[in-house]
């Protein structure tokens, strides 16, 4: 018998993916396909809830999305690949979900209002961004995952879901199981100018860059500015170009980095090699892997991840059917 737990989780296709991305979610779900029945979404419907104006680049995005979790470890014969937009079933559970799950609880989504003030430029006052928490949950449960692999910020999304999940239950019998979140240590990993990485700041390490770029993009970074002249020391914890040593150096190479800068006896220069070097050692396999997947049809690769998901799907939907008697 299959002991295994089932974990969910998605990512938007809203540009190519980034080194933020990898710390903050891949890398991690390579891991879990070790010891769990994974389900990987990507989740185009998600996408639309703050990008509908702008939709032109969205099946290049899924793409670009799809080719970097594979080159990043993420195997198809491991986990289950999916697009999201393809299982219709998951806007049908949406919309009967939708009956009884009251904007009050939507509403107070700490992310609602906040992302509302960070995203000002964009009309975002709709009934899809209101609803993506509840989005979310289909997305788990569909599958009847139980286990969200989440940083501390989304565990109120996931608290979120197991009441939304209660409800469901407790109107119309227990079948849902309540998921519950795996917390995983996000490292802070910021942008080139210490500002968070992001596509829109123009200040992100892409997975597909190449070594080329990696050396371009780190060799100009702002370091601590109290290091002025080579022989001015200064305080690692006060620099970006060491908040990526931090991800990406070995602890050997981390002492030796801090004594070095705070006794000025390594250069700004030196320790970005150290860390251009051990970057590409990360980046160097997701090359490689890369080149394997590159000229597949995105298509083909997610057909059976489709398939395998409809089918979860489509029975989840007519049990709730039954139990809703309809
Ligand atoms: S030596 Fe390294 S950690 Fe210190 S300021 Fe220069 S780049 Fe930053």
């Amino acid at each position: 018998m299959n002991q295994k737990k089932t974990v969910m989780s998605g990512v938007r296709p809203t540009g190519l993916p980034h080194l933020g991305n990898w710390a903050g979610a891949f890398k991690n779900w390579v891991e879990l396909q070790k010891d769990y029945r994974c389900y990987y979404s990507i989740v185009d419907w998600h996408a639309l809830t703050s990008e509908y104006q702008n939709t032109k680049n969205i099946k290049q995005d899924i793409g670009s999305v799809l080719l970097d979790m594979l080159a990043v470890g993420i195997d198809p014969e491991k986990s289950t690949v999916f697009l999201q937009s393809e299982i219709k079933e998951i806007a049908e559970l949406f919309l009967l979900f939708g009956m009884f799950t009251p904007l009050g609880w939507l509403e107070r989504v700490p992310t609602f209002k906040e992302q509302q003030k960070e995203l000002k430029d964009k009309d975002i006052n709709t009934i899809g961004f209101l609803g993506y928490p509840l989005l979310q949950t289909i997305d788990i449960i569909i599958v009847k995952a139980n286990v969200v692999p989440v940083g501390e910020d989304q565990v109120y999304h996931l608290e979120l879901a197991r009441e939304i999940v209660r409800r469901f239950n407790n109107l119309y019998g227990q079948y849902f199981p309540e998921p519950i979140e795996l917390l995983t240590p996000i490292p802070k990993l910021p942008g080139l100018d210490g500002r968070k990485m992001s596509k829109s700041y123009d200040n992100a390490i892409y997975l597909s860059d190449s070594a080329e770029a990696v050396e371009k993009k780190i060799r100009p970074m702002v370091t601590d500015t109290r290091r002025k002249r080579r022989t001015d020391p200064g305080v690692p914890d006060d620099c970006p170009v060491f908040d990526f040593h931090k991800s990406f150096s070995s602890e050997e190479e981390k002492k030796e980095i801090v004594a070095g800068c705070t006794s000025a006896s390594i250069g700004c220069i030196d320790c970005k090699k150290i860390l251009i070097k051990n970057m590409n050692n990360v980046l160097d396999p997701f090359r490689e892997r890369r080149k394997k997947y590159e000229n597949m049809n995105a298509a083909d690769i997610l057909e059976p991840g489709t398939r395998k998901v409809k089918a979860v799907a489509k029975q989840t939907l007519e049990e709730v059917r039954e139990l809703m008697k309809i």
